[in-house]
Formats: structure tokens, C-alpha cells, sequence
């Protein structure tokens, strides 16, 4: 296997209304199987996923909070505002997003953003990866995958990578249960989140500053079989259950 990474450079500073997936287009091309990482915050600029500083009113609750953890009240607002389940509160915050996703300060950025404005993550990323797919298909013809990504701080271990908020034209897992090993043992849970490792490599490519390469092209992933459940339920997430008690 053999696996070409390009970063895809020309991409302008994205702005509301913006139409990403003709912006790609014009700065490269495509084969089937192609699969492109597109950085949420892109995303979310050309979605209009932003909010002044200055209209952000903090409730006492985000004042509490922002005091504690000595960050602006405005901003932890707007964190809360994006999240359906806090899970750690200090010394920073933890939280569920409507979609599923668990991150810090939930995903709210400060950074890549104009001015006193801060930028959420797209409202629904699996929508966006389809929207994205669908209009590059109407535009070239051509079936690729699409990964929508956030950079995201990890437990247990320092160091921030890519994650895969959205995805579409691939399943989010790759399962291996059931195949047999080297040896002819039969995996029982080895589930692989593929769609993570490829928004991992592409955070590499992008970086976290002033790149500007905001869309990273793999070629030659080539296909495989699984699901689409890479969030654990509440049932099956022991970590989560730990830290509620
Ligand atoms: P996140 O990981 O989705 O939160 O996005 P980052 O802020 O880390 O940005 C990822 C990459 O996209 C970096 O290389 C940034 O410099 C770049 N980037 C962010 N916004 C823009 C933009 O509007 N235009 C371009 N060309 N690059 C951007
Ligand atoms: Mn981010
Ligand atoms: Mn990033």
C-alpha cells in the first residue's frame, strides 16, 4: 500500500457564504477514492459559526466557572452554549456536543479567528462531510471521501492530534472482529477508527498556526468495511462513568 499526502495550497482566507467545495476544486484535482481532511474551523467560517466576544452576555454560572479557571466569561459562555453535558468543569472544560463529540472548551477556538471573535465547531459536521462530498461529485464527477477535523487535546497522554468530527463516502471504523491473526486467533474487539488516523496525519500537514493549508488529499487509502459508531454510548463509555461519580 501506498499512500500519496498532499496539502492543498491557494485556499484564501475563508469568509461567511464562501463556497469551500468549488474553492477546493479550483486548487486541485481528484480521482475516485481520493479522500480530503477539511479543518472544521473552515468549515465553520464559511458556515458563519462565529460570535463576537462583545454580544456574549455570561450568566453568573459561566462568570463562576470563568473565575475558577481564569478565562474570559464571555468565552466560557459560549462554550457552555455549545455543549449538552459538562463532564469536567476545572481545570478546564470538558463537554458533550450535540453530535456526539467530546472535547475540551468544546472545541471553541480563539485562534484563526478575525478580531474579538470566537469560532464554534459546525453544528452538524456529518452534514457538512456530505455536503462537501455531494458538491464535489456535482462539480468533478468524481466520488471522493470527506473528513471534517478538529484538533483535540487527548487523556493520558500530552500532545494534541487531528480527530475526525465528520465524515462521509467511508465508515469511521474499520472492523477487524472476527478476522484471525498471524497465528489463526480470532480478534474479538479490534475495532480500528480509521477516520481518526487520517485526521491525525492531516493535522500534521496543516499545522495549528499560520500554514494556512486548511484541506489535506490522501491517495491510495483504498476501501474497507465497518460502521459508523466510533462515539460510545453512555452504557458502553467507562471512563465517562468513572468521572461522574
Ligand atoms: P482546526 O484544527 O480546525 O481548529 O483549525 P486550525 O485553526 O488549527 O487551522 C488548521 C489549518 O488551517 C492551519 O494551517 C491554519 O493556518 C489554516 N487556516 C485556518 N483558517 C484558514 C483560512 O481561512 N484560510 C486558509 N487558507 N487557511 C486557514
Ligand atoms: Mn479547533
Ligand atoms: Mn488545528
Amino acid at each position: 500500500m501506498s499512500v500519496q499526502v498532499t496539502e492543498i495550497s491557494g485556499i484564501p482566507l475563508i469568509q461567511k457564504g464562501d463556497d469551500l467545495p468549488m474553492i477546493i476544486c479550483a486548487n486541485t484535482n481528484f480521482v475516485d477514492g481520493d479522500i480530503i481532511c477539511v479543518a472544521s474551523t473552515i468549515v465553520s467560517k464559511s458556515k458563519g459559526y462565529i460570535r463576537p466576544l462583545a454580544e456574549i452576555i455570561p450568566t453568573p454560572n459561566a462568570e463562576k466557572i470563568a473565575a475558577k479557571i481564569g478565562d474570559d466569561p464571555r468565552f466560557i459562555q459560549g462554550v457552555l452554549d455549545s455543549s449538552t453535558d459538562i463532564i469536567i468543569e476545572y481545570p478546564f472544560i470538558l463537554s458533550e456536543l450535540p453530535f456526539g463529540h467530546i472535547g475540551v472548551r468544546a472545541g471553541v477556538d480563539k485562534s484563526n479567528i478575525e478580531g474579538e471573535n470566537i469560532i464554534f465547531l459546525p453544528k452538524d459536521p456529518m452534514k457538512e462531510a456530505r455536503e462537501i462530498r455531494e458538491k464535489i461529485r456535482q462539480i468533478t464527477d468524481i466520488d471522493i471521501g470527506v473528513i471534517v477535523t478538529d484538533t483535540c487535546g487527548r487523556a493520558f497522554r500530552r500532545g494534541q492530534t487531528g480527530n475526525a468530527i465528520g465524515w462521509a463516502g467511508m465508515t469511521a471504523i474499520r472492523d477487524f472482529r472476527g478476522d484471525c491473526d498471524l497465528f489463526g486467533l480470532k480478534l474479538e474487539i479490534t475495532e480500528e477508527a480509521v477516520v481518526d488516523e487520517i485526521a491525525a496525519f492531516s493535522n500534521f500537514i496543516m499545522g495549528e498556526s499560520n500554514n494556512g493549508i486548511p484541506v489535506v488529499k490522501f491517495s491510495g487509502c483504498g476501501t474497507w468495511k465497518g460502521h459508523d459508531s466510533l462515539y460510545f454510548t453512555e452504557e458502553e463509555d467507562f471512563i465517562r462513568k468513572a468521572i461522574h461519580i
